[in-house]
């Protein structure tokens, strides 16, 4: 008779939580997963795949522009919200079933319904007690607004993917990822967007050139960036809503959206009186081996404030199913992590920004190239590609990629595989390009 009903319990079917489920699973451990809500989390609900398929939408916006220089006449289009709202919620039902078949078949029983950790081995889940040699917290993030008066009039991204209509002015609070990609889905939609940002400059973090020159496309779009302005209280005036700023300045708007982050998700699970430590914003505190300071407690993901970005949950998640159920210690390499912005154009880096390189290097060298893609030569789009290199002057290593411009993602995928393999500017420049790309930029870079 097994001490435990099961090997391992997860707590929340997002990403981390799925692949470390059906990984563990895979290697013959006996796996129950609960969640409260839809299966496939915050990706798939309330984030990466909504938004994608929000951002394809407003994409179309300009490709119609552009079509026109190609010859194609394009009467007057015309956007239904509702039509991509309803399309994108049938989307997203059938991924919650692919989801609901990918943990059955790997032989995961889902257990629906709110977890609560009871102790070190146990979670109760509607008044019903599961007990695991190993529990998983992996409950992920939530957004969180401003404590500023009337933020509750506000919404976020999370109510953003149901909009009955679409609003005609937009006010974006935050200069993040979601701020970025969101002032482009609005924009693009026709919605007049206006971006409020508490910082100098957009998405700190990132390299400063690519801020600048995201910045500028975006304004050359139409959307308003207000820099070094914060909300400081919100009030309904009518059927709008009036924001007034901490300059005094005031903006009336038919939505107020807050971007300002998202922190880990462990409200009522119980976790201090567990004996589980968690930092002040709330993330669970894990060893490079994802274990809590109850050594049977792990948790992955966003829950535990490091990378929030979901490949980084799925490395976690299936590095945890190895170090528990395949004999095989394993942790996740956090150097390198590319990522995607997908604003319009779109934003993709991997590696170092040049201003963190030149802390860390002692000589840096950059390379840069802004033009105009080829295929603006016939559209007549304004918008110009921007590429960077930053590269390590003493070993002649590629520090950081970065590029602002259709597909960044997609290109800078690539570029991370060779940054992980030790790939130096001198390997970039005797590589033969793919001819003719933007991504062929990136070897024929010249100081
Ligand atoms: P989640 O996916 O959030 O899953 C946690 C799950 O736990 C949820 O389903 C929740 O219902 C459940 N849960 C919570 N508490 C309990 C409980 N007590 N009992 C049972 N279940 C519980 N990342 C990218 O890489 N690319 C993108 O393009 C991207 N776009 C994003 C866009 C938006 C708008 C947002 C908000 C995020 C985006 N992200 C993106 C981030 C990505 O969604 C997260 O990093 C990822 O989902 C984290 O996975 P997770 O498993 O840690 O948590
Ligand atoms: P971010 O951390 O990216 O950005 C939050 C923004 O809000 C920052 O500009 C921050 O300013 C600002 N801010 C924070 N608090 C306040 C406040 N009280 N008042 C005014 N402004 C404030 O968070 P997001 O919410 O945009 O996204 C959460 C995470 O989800 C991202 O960090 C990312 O990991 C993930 N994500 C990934 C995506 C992708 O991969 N494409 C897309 C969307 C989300 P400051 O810089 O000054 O701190």
């Amino acid at each position: 008779m097994p001490r435990y009903d099961y090997d391992l319990i997860t707590i929340g079917g997002g990403s981390g939580g799925v692949r470390a489920s059906r990984v563990a699973a895979s290697l013959g451990a006996r796996v129950a997963l609960v969640e409260t809500a839809a299966l496939g989390g915050t990706c798939v609900n309330a984030g990466c795949i909504p938004k994608k398929l929000f951002s394809y939408a407003a994409g179309f916006a300009s490709d119609f522009g552009d079509a026109a220089g190609y010859g194609w006449q394009v009467p007057g289009p015309r956007f239904d919200w509702k039509a991509l709202r309803i399309a994108k919620d049938r989307e997203i039902s059938r991924l919650n079933g692919v989801y609901a078949k990918l943990l059955g078949d790997a032989g995961v029983q889902v257990v629906e319904g709110r977890a609560m950790i009871r102790d070190a081995h146990a979670v109760e889940v509607a008044g019903r007690r599961l007990s695991a040699e190993h529990l998983l917290v992996a409950t992920g993030g939530r957004a969180v607004r401003p404590d500023i008066p009337g933020a509750e009039l506000g919404i976020t991204s999370d109510e953003a993917f149901h909009l009955e209509a679409l609003p005609c002015r937009a006010l974006l609070v935050g200069g993040g990822y979601i701020a970025v990609e969101f002032a482009s889905i609005f924009s693009g939609l026709g919605v007049e967007t206006t971006l409020v940002h508490r910082g100098s400059r957009l998405l700190r973090g990132f390299d400063e050139d690519i801020a600048d020159v995201l910045s500028g496309e975006l304004r050359r779009q139409g959307v308003t960036l207000l820099l070094d302005e914060s909300p400081a209280r919100v009030a309904r005036e009518g059927g709008a809503l009036r924001v007034t700023l901490a300059s005094g300045r005031e903006l009336a708007s038919d939505l107020l959206m807050f971007a300002t982050g998202r922190r880990p998700n462990i409200k009522g699970l119980g976790l201090e009186a567990a004996g589980v430590a968690v930092a002040k914003n709330g993330a669970v505190q894990v060893d490079d081996r994802y274990r809590s300071a109850v050594p049977s407690v792990h948790a992955v993901g966003d829950v535990i404030g490091r990378v929030q970005l979901t490949p980084v949950a799925l490395a976690e998640g299936a590095a945890l199913a190895r170090t528990l159920f395949g004999g095989q210690p394993s942790t996740v390499d956090y150097a390198n992590i590319p990522t995607a912005i997908f604003s319009h154009p779109h934003v993709g880096t991997v590696g170092l920004a040049e201003d963190e390189a030149r802390r860390r290097f002692p000589e840096v060298k950059v390379y840069r190239s802004s033009f105009r893609p080829l295929k603006a030569t016939l559209s007549g789009d304004a918008g110009k590609v921007f590429i960077k290199l930053v590269v390590d002057a003493a070993s002649d290593r590629v520090l950081g990629a970065h590029m602002v411009g259709a597909e960044a993602g997609e290109i800078i995928q690539g570029l991370a595989v060779a940054m992980n393999c030790g790939a130096t500017k001198a390997q970039f420049d005797t590589t033969i390009g793919i001819h003719p790309t933007t991504a062929e930029e990136f070897v024929t870079l010249r100081g």
